[in-house]
């Protein structure tokens, strides 16, 4: 599928009125690397990482994941990767891992819960990621930031680690961006001074509909009732937009839903100029922005708000279907 877009590969994602949306890809093996070329994409907008957590009976070695993302950083020869810290808990748990027993894991005990409450395998980790950039920029994300304090904290525990690396004489990064992912509704509420703190958010579309519809994310018979190009959605999804310009703080999208050509098309409409999806997706979706002009697109995504309707999607397949 890729060689069908191999004209436009190294083109860039520009729309009839001229906006330029940066397409980037999610990862979370070194084999995902090669994707980076032959699909195009700017960068990695999304590193997961835990896959080494999980295919291993035992927390992997400081060294050990040193050098797998010094070989990420190196395949990548250049182009921005964003590390995001362990995401465990809820869907995925660890085999070595106490089992937690909780009612609600989604809403439980995970990702930069446990990184806070138990910072040592993050600590790990932030040193194998200082190391591994070794004198280059180096990108962190935390996961399901949902206050500004959790950002502020797990900030520090990067900060200090480069601090305590730089006294063991250890190459310190070129470079440090430090940002959060925009999982749920609440962190859209955040005080400004979050969005002035943080260097970059990403919205992790996939938790982030899950509880703005109060839908679990693997449950297909409630997940489906509600459409990403809902009017709920979309306008909140805009409403982020116009606090990250408020604060010149780039934004991204790197949920699943973003390599969903016309949910993409949509979230370029409502002002997103960054998207990370999975690298089979972007020459479809480069391929479609290239080919439309993202202001009609607006119009009649704001038309359609108008008029009652609960999704914009009947609208905006109306005006795709126009399209030659
Ligand atoms: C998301 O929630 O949209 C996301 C990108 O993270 P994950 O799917 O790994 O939870
Ligand atoms: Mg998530």
């Amino acid at each position: 599928a890729q060689e069908r877009y191999a004209s436009i590969r190294d083109k860039p994602a520009e729309t009839k009125c001229g906006t330029v949306i940066s397409l980037q890809m999610n990862a979370g093996l070194m084999a995902d690397l090669p994707s980076l070329v032959s699909s195009g994409a700017e960068g990695v907008g999304l590193f997961r990482t835990e896959l080494q957590f999980l295919t291993r009976n035992k927390v992997p070695r400081r060294g050990e994941l040193a050098q797998l993302y010094a070989k990420v950083m190196d395949s990548a020869g250049g182009k921005r990767v964003i590390f995001r810290t362990l995401d465990i808990g809820s869907d995925k748990v660890l085999p070595y891992m106490k089992p937690q027993d909780e009612p609600n894991p989604a809403l439980g005990w995970r990702a930069i819960r446990v990184g806070l409450d138990k910072p040592g395998v993050m600590r790990m980790q932030l040193q194998a990621l200082i190391r591994a950039a070794n004198g280059r920029p180096l990108s962190v994300m935390f996961p399901f930031i949902a206050q500004f304090e959790e950002f502020t904290q797990a900030r520090d525990h990067l900060l200090r680690e480069i601090d305590r690396e730089a006294a063991l004489g250890h190459v310190l990064p070129a470079e440090v961006e430090i940002g959060a992912m925009l999982e749920t509704p609440s962190l859209a509420f955040a005080p400004r001074h979050f969005f002035e703190l943080a260097d970059f958010i990403s919205i992790g579309g996939n938790d982030l509909k899950q509880f703005f519809f109060a839908a679990d994310r693997e449950n297909e018979r409630v997940r489906r009732r509600y459409d990403t190009l809902n009017v709920s959605f979309l306008t909140f999804l805009e409403q982020i937009v116009h606090r990250c310009d408020d604060t010149d703080t780039p934004l991204s999208f790197c949920g699943e839903d973003a390599g969903r050509p016309i949910e993409a098309l949509c979230f370029g409409a409502m002002g997103l100029r960054t998207l990370s999806m999975r690298p089979a997706s972007i020459g479809p979706v480069k391929s479609l922005l290239r080919r439309v002009d993202l202001r009609e697109l607006r119009s009649v995504i704001n038309e359609a708000r108008t008029t009652g309707a609960q999704s914009v999607r009947p609208a905006v397949m109306d005006w795709f279907r126009q399209q030659g």
